[in-house]
């Protein structure tokens, strides 16, 4: 792993992966990466920091997508940078202040008050996935369920691939079909229909983000539409 590592300058992870749904093993892959002279960035967009902690792993920068969980009501685009490392500090803060990317008050006053229920949203967001989960495991329409077993991100394969896939996502009342995830609300969306989405996502993939409804809502409207994909 650290030759893997050898001539790279950030080593660049993504766990659990969107939207498969794969895990990094952290903590390996940032010592070998320091090893090979690398420093490790996270994108923990995911996960969130209260079901993962990649600076306490040993890595060097976590990257968040905070329009996602850390705001929670899917009415914000910012994102944050975070690091125990006063040089990398020093060079974002110092790009920071000479490109003038800089969040706006709203937008971060927006986060700010997400994050106030941030351990509640996930709480629920999670017992409701988790219940998901194992729900659908027998249903004829699914190919596959992926759960890396924390968090409110599922991902499903549709047995009859990209068809059925997209007629899942029209036949729901309380899903949303839709590209953002991490809200108090739940969307999914068949991530093929982008072109450049990767060749190596299912067709038939539809990631769940599991919102903080009343799960037997949310299983009856996802089980009336996958019965509604069968045959
Ligand atoms: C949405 C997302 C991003 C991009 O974040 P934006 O706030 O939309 O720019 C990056 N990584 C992950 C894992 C995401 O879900």
């Amino acid at each position: 792993m650290v030759k893997a590592c050898e001539d790279a300058a950030p080593v660049w992870l993504e766990s659990p992966t969107n939207p498969a749904l794969e895990l990094a093993d952290i903590e390996t892959i940032t010592a070998a990466a320091h090893e090979a002279g690398a420093y490790v960035a996270v994108d923990n967009t995911f996960a969130t920091p209260l079901l993962q902690t990649p600076l306490a792993m040993g890595v060097d920068l976590v990257v968040h997508s905070a329009t996602k969980y850390l705001a929670g009501h899917s009415d914000v685009l910012l994102g944050a940078i975070c690091t125990t490392d006063d040089e990398l500090f020093a060079v974002l803060k110092n790009r920071r202040d000479l490109m003038g990317a800089i969040p706006g008050p709203f937008e971060a006053r927006l986060v700010l008050r997400g994050m106030r229920t941030l351990h509640l949203r996930v709480e629920r967001s999670q017992a409701n996935a988790q219940e998901l989960v194992r729900r659908p495991a027998d249903h004829p329409a699914l190919g596959e369920v992926r759960y890396p077993g924390f968090g409110g991100i599922v991902s499903i394969v549709l047995a009859q691939g990209a068809i059925a896939a997209d007629l899942l996502t029209h036949k729901t009342k309380l899903w949303v079909h839709a590209t953002s995830l991490g809200g108090v609300e739940s969307t999914f969306e068949r991530r093929r229909r982008w072109k450049a989405e990767a060749p190596t996502i299912p067709e038939g993939l539809v990631r769940l983000s599991v919102g903080v409804e009343d799960v037997e809502d949310l299983w009856d409207d996802l089980r009336t539409a996958l019965d509604g994909c069968v045959g």
